[in-house]
């Protein structure tokens, strides 16, 4: 079905942050599958981790256990302070997971309480309850109607959150910084600020790190800049190194509020994209890919300044970015550059969004940066 526009070009292979497409020809992916391909194109650990799995135990659902998703949640455990895991597919069922968990868990502690408060821009995925959630009417409005109990309010601002979350309110759910409204940075203080608030009005806090989880922002998760730690946090993209794997997280107690049967999922947290998902922690930490992605972020938004400053905002953290313009350019630019081989994603009309790999070295930036530059003067020509 057409819901995609997909680019002119079809890729047989790739390696860090190159693909290779079927003419031969060479792409520089500063779009990294849209934040997906963190530790780079089939990086070889992750590879070799799919094909063992896949060559020992592909599938038994998890009325059993396997060894490899049993090792991840423990691994997750230890990354977050201790949190429990719920496996599934993608960010949207992650997202659906969290929304199940949070009325699950009111319907305990805070009876009545049943809304799930959001953020206008906001991102969550694109199934009925995420889309619920996610705060872009044009996403919304062709499929009404949409679960109802949930509300908007303006992204960044605190007061507004407090001034509509009460004694209905089962959760709020935010992004630590929004990835498909644009790459929108919050003020320091917001994550903290929501936080209080839910502690205060005995709120779950759910926190969408489905894009900026996992090292993307230059730490393990972006709320860890903020200091904030959420109830609950929704994992997915770069999870699996690049197959199709999300994560519910919640605090014990919190995760507690589910009983066998209230949620499932067929194949998630399957042995093979378990494995995946090891294999990509490991090469996280033992290539310092998370410091890297802090270094090259700071060099690459530094560069952008330089060459769009007067004219766009950069904004980001890490290897998160978006280059936001006064007008909708996002598709020439992103146009000039994939002729010269280089992705970058237009994210909004306005914005481009670069979310390479966190592989990427000081040559990819630079190269990146000079073919950037000539299409600025390309698109400034037109
Ligand atoms: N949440 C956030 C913050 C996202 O950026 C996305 C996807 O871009 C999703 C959820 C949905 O993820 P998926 O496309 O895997 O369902």
């Amino acid at each position: 079905m057409a819901t995609y526009k997909p680019w002119p070009v079809t890729f047989t292979s790739g390696s860090g942050a190159l693909l290779r497409d079927t003419e031969g020809n060479e792409y520089l992916d500063f779009a990294g599958g849209i934040a997906v391909a963190s530790v780079g194109h089939a990086h070889p650990r992750v590879s070799a981790a799919i094909a063992e799995q896949a060559a020992a135990l592909i599938h038994v659902s998890n009325l059993y256990g396997t060894e490899p998703q049993q090792e991840l949640a423990a691994r997750l455990a230890s990354l977050t302070g201790g949190m429990h895991s719920f496996f599934c597919n993608s960010g949207a069922e992650a997202v659906e997971a969290a929304i199940k968990l949070a009325r699950r868990h009111a319907g305990d502690v805070k009876p009545g309480a049943r809304t799930i408060v959001a953020t206008d821009g906001g991102f969550h995925g694109r199934t009925f309850g995420a889309l619920a959630a996610t705060g872009q009417p044009a996403k919304q409005e062709p499929f009404r109607p949409l679960p109802a109990g949930f509300v908007h309010v303006p992204y960044g601002d605190a007061d507004a959150m407090e001034a509509i979350v009460g004694d209905d309110t089962a959760a709020v759910i935010v992004e630590p910084i929004q990835g498909e409204n644009g790459v929108v940075v919050p003020a320091p203080d917001y994550l903290g600020e929501i936080r209080s608030l839910c502690d205060r009005t005995g709120t779950l806090l759910i926190l969408d790190e489905v894009q900026t989880g996992l090292g993307r922002t230059g730490r393990w998760f972006a709320h860890e800049h903020s200091g904030v730690i959420p109830d609950v946090m929704c994992l997915a993209k770069a999870l699996a190194g690049g197959l199709p794997m999300g994560a519910c997280l919640a605090r014990p107690d919190i995760a507690a509020a589910f009983r066998a049967g209230d949620h499932a999922s067929t194949f998630g947290g399957g042995p093979v994209q378990s494995a995946a998902a090891l294999a990509m922690l490991d090469v996280i930490e033992s290539e310092g890919l998370i410091e890297n992605a802090a270094h090259m972020g700071e060099l690459l938004m530094k560069g952008l300044d330089a060459l769009f400053g007067s004219r766009a905002t950069v904004r980001g953290r890490g290897l998160m970015i978006g280059v936001a313009f006064e007008s909708d350019v996002s598709r020439a630019i992103a146009s000039a550059a994939f002729d010269r081989h280089l992705l970058v994603n237009d994210v909004t009309p306005s914005v481009i969004r670069l979310s390479p790999p966190l592989v990427i070295d000081e040559s990819d930036v630079a190269r990146a940066l000079d073919v950037l530059e000539e299409v600025r003067d390309e698109v400034a020509k037109a």
